[in-house]
């Protein structure tokens, strides 16, 4: 017999990737077999081993749902073959989330499980709406109910007659597709028609959008706005509270739609920066490097420097870095193979980067050119005829290979990747692009504003109404030259830099409104 898998039913939260839990990413970053719902956030399914099976459970256009009965099967044959299976489910499993039933089907298989609570979106939804659930003096009670029942129908479950009244915030999931009977029955049974009701569509994700109205007419609204599921409906005095506790209120980068055009390995310190300030990052990544190495050249360049004979290796990016140093592993070579030479790293993230893989830089220039580097190298000893290894990209800048050639060095110039737009763009950050829904473009390199321009087919004009933020003025002018006109250069070029610059001039923009609309 096969030993026997384990399954974890997790909640991923609503909407914000961020929302899961420690448990949960733990349990993700280990699955073997994913089953994912509709509503779990997409961007989670990346935290999954590359190898994992994933498995989509969940409706969405186009795409035909497992049942719950194949679903339940399914996670019986993984979990009795073995593996490591993750029910990942939108919000908490157990909260209209059909977990109860799985957690069953798994129990009589005899199956391990653990179940991993999630954040409800009946709770955080409306937060990320700018509505607290309970607030001292408004609203001490809640309920939460599904709105999935027609209310005019005599079998459903839910009785509305006790809920209009029962508590001081209701919160309907499932609601859309019977807002006017709601309303309605809510109305009959008592709830004031006055009373304030919003409501929230795909909460905690780029395309949030909340409408708010009385009770009354919150259905005709909704359907003047053409609000869709998956969307939260609430109703109480709780909702007029978002008019002083909107979190675009109260941080500048909140609910904002921020593209991040890094590579995807580079694009993370920015993306959880950015969550953690209640942002919604886009990713697109613009960059993808592929190994372009000539594997003689390679072993060449490793057999002289363990022998010693280069004085200098000198790096020009994070990603030359890591790239040599996975070669030199392949060659069963590591960091001792640096013991004859001096490194100088060019910009800070390289240095960082170096330091990760065991190798403190001898030297790091001020500024991040050839001829600063070539300067700082010949400080520290000269270059006549030495040999240098300059491990890099194909087609970077040719800068710092004449900078060191002019300063007598003989360098050996060992190209290790080419860095191009990659061929896929996500299509729905695409669409966000074009339809003109970015708030703020943040760019890193002048690479990611090129390959950008080249993914959008030359053609920049959609982000016009943007706030374009560059980490740094050679950035800034590429991305002038391409027809952008940058509003945030840092001058701090770094991850931070960026984001100090963009918060400061969010801050500035929200005052000169806020300045204009007073004198109005
Ligand atoms: N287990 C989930 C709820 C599943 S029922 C949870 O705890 O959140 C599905 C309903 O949840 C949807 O119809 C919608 O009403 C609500 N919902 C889930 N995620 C949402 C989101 N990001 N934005 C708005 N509503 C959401």
């Amino acid at each position: 017999m096969s030993p026997l898998g384990h399954a974890w039913l997790v909640g991923a939260g609503p909407g914000d990737p961020s929302w899961i839990t420690v448990a949960g990413l733990e349990s993700l970053r280990h699955a073997e077999v994913v089953l994912y719902d509709r509503l779990a956030p997409p961007e989670l399914l990346d935290e999954a081993p590359a190898d994992a099976l994933r498995i989509n459970a969940g409706k969405s256009p186009g795409c035909q749902a497992l049942t719950q009965d194949e679903i339940n099967a399914a996670l019986v044959e993984h979990g009795l073959a073995g593996k490591r299976v993750v029910r990942l489910k939108g919000g908490d499993p157990y909260v209209f989330g059909r977990g109860g039933e799985e957690a069953v089907a798994l129990s009589e298989a005899g199956i391990p499980c653990t179940v991993i609570p999630g954040i409800t979106s009946a709770i955080a939804g409306l937060n990320a709406g700018g509505i607290p659930i309970t607030h001292r003096g408004v609203a001490v009670s809640f309920a939460v109910v599904t709105g999935h029942e027609d209310p005019t129908k005599p079998e459903a479950q839910a009785n509305w007659q006790h809920l209009a009244t029962a508590t001081d915030t209701l919160v309907v999931l499932m609601g859309v597709g019977n807002l006017d009977a709601i309303s309605e029955a809510l109305i009959a049974g008592g709830r004031d028609a006055s009373t304030p009701a919003a409501l929230i569509q795909q909460a905690a994700t780029p395309d949030q959008r909340v409408v708010t109205a009385p009770l009354s007419e919150i259905a005709e609204t909704a359907h003047t706005e053409n609000i869709q599921s998956p969307a939260l409906f609430v109703v109480g005095d709780v909702v007029s509270l978002r008019e002083q506790i909107d979190p675009q209120r109260l941080g500048p980068l909140a609910g904002k739609r921020v593209l991040v055009t890094r590579s995807r390995q580079q694009a993370s310190t920015l993306v959880e920066r950015l969550r953690t300030e209640g942002a919604r990052p886009l990713v697109l990544p613009t960059i993808e490097t592929r190994r372009r190495a000539e594997p003689a050249a390679v072993a060449n360049a490793a057999h002289k420097l363990r022998k010693g004979r280069y004085k200098w290796v000198a790096f020009t990016s994070a990603i030359a870095v890591n790239a040599f140093l996975d070669l030199l592993a392949e060659q069963q070579a590591d960091a001792r193979a640096f013991a004859g030479a001096r490194i100088c790293a060019i910009g800070n993230a390289t240095a960082q980067a170096l330091a990760s893989r065991g190798l403190i830089a001898d030297v790091v220039p001020d500024k991040a050119t050839g001829e600063a580097a070539a300067a700082a190298i010949v400080a520290i000893g000269g270059l006549d005829n030495e040999p240098v290894l300059l491990p890099r990209a194909e087609g970077a800048h040719p800068d710092l290979l004449a900078g060191l050639e002019a300063a007598g060095a003989s360098v050996d110039d060992l190209t290790l990747y080419l860095s191009a737009a990659p061929a896929n763009p996500p299509p729905e950050v695409l669409a966000t692009i074009r339809a003109g829904a970015v708030d703020v473009a943040t760019f890193t390199s002048s690479s990611t504003v090129k390959n950008l321009a080249q993914i959008l087919g030359g053609d920049l004009s959609s982000l016009s109404n943007s706030i374009i933020a560059c980490i740094g003025p050679t950035t800034a002018v590429t991305a002038t030259e391409l027809g952008l006109a940058p509003d945030v250069v840092a001058t701090d070029h770094s991850v931070q830099g960026l984001l100090t610059a963009l918060r400061a001039h969010l801050w500035e923009q929200a005052a000169t409104a806020a300045g204009a609309e007073a004198s109005s």
